[in-house]
């Protein structure tokens, strides 16, 4: 069917989506990086929760319920295997014990994606991966970001001085130069606070933080329309938190917030992502030791296939454009 080197998933016409290797959307395994445009990737980490663990588990379940995504996106029409070098290239290495060490070769895994041309599209793991990819893919210049989440994660420390958790890494992102706070918006925020100044960092460093309750007052379209006015044409980040959408939907996550977006907005969201510069994105948090029946690694699938059809699109015009 295409007319060019692109790898392909395995045809489901002659082995049957649920047979075979479960490597992202059926793709082959591929440990070389320059091989690849885009790189689907795992990083098995949850070191970083500050509540219920078990996000280390999310690659491997995300990819086994990938089995069930087809090759071509239904609304959009992009087939993101005719457009570029799609390829499943495992996971970062982690130290479970020891989140220093973990920091350092996340950072190493995807400085050596970056340098070969690659961009990550990453299953998480806990939210605190985000930093490290960020570290490794934003040394030349800052991202913009359209962040989903219940949860801001611009918290400073946790326990007197932890500042190496998932509710930290955007805050340490914008300390270090990788995120562009005016670039940046968050939506979906809610739930119950320690303290109310809990959102200063983000409001005054000039996010624009999105809560639930003015997400469903404005609806997904504004708030889209708004998202892409904020980041603009510069490079954008997705990073996709499920506990964003109501835990109905993914009730398999660790911090879970009752009163979210549903899994049919969330997708119209990460359409309404077409024609920005992507660089990048991830799906996180998603804990199959609470997800009873799966439904949460396949709302992680589907999420990274909504993500990779239009940084597909991303990717080729780069290419074209030089
Ligand atoms: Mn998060
Ligand atoms: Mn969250």
């Amino acid at each position: 069917m295409a007319d060019n080197n692109f790898y392909e998933p395995v045809d489901g016409m002659s082995m049957p989506r649920f047979g075979a290797m479960p490597t992202f959307m059926r793709l082959p395994y591929v440990t070389n990086f320059s091989a690849t445009d885009i790189a689907l990737c795992g990083v098995p980490w949850d070191g970083g929760t500050t509540n219920r663990a078990g996000a280390r588990h999310g690659p491997r379940e995300i990819r086994n319920m990938s089995s069930f995504i087809r090759r071509t996106h239904h609304a959009s029409g992009i087939c993101p295997y005719e457009l570029c070098n799609v390829a499943d290239v495992g996971d970062a290495s982690v130290n479970p014990i020891d989140v220093n060490d973990t920091i350092v070769r996340v950072e190493d895994f995807f400085a050596e994606m970056h340098a070969s041309g690659a961009v990550p599209l990453t299953a998480g793991g806990d939210h605190l991966i985000t930093l490290p990819i960020m570290r490794a893919i934003a040394r030349d210049e800052p991202l913009g970001m359209i962040h989903f989440d219940a949860h801001s994660d611009t918290w400073d420390n946790y326990f007197g001085g932890a500042r190496l958790t998932h509710g930290t890494p955007f805050r340490r992102a914008v300390e270090e130069g990788l995120l562009d706070p005016k670039r940046t918006v968050q939506i979906g925020i809610r739930g119950s606070v320690y303290d109310l100044n809990d959102m200063n960092f983000a409001h005054e460093s000039g996010m624009r933080v999105i809560a639930i309750e003015e997400y469903f007052e404005l609806g997904w379209k504004r708030v889209m329309r708004e998202a892409r006015e904020i980041v603009g044409g510069g490079s954008v980040y997705v990073s996709f938190d499920v506990d964003g959408l109501d835990p109905v939907y993914a009730p398999g996550t660790g911090t879970p917030e009752i009163g979210g977006f549903s899994t049919y907005e969330a997708q119209q969201m990460l359409r309404a992502t077409r024609g920005l510069d992507l660089v990048g994105g991830d799906v996180v948090e998603v804990a199959p030791p609470f997800d009873q029946s799966g439904n949460t690694a396949l709302v992680g699938a589907t999420m990274m296939f909504e993500i990779l059809c239009p940084l597909a699109e991303a990717v080729a015009v780069r290419r074209r454009d030089g």
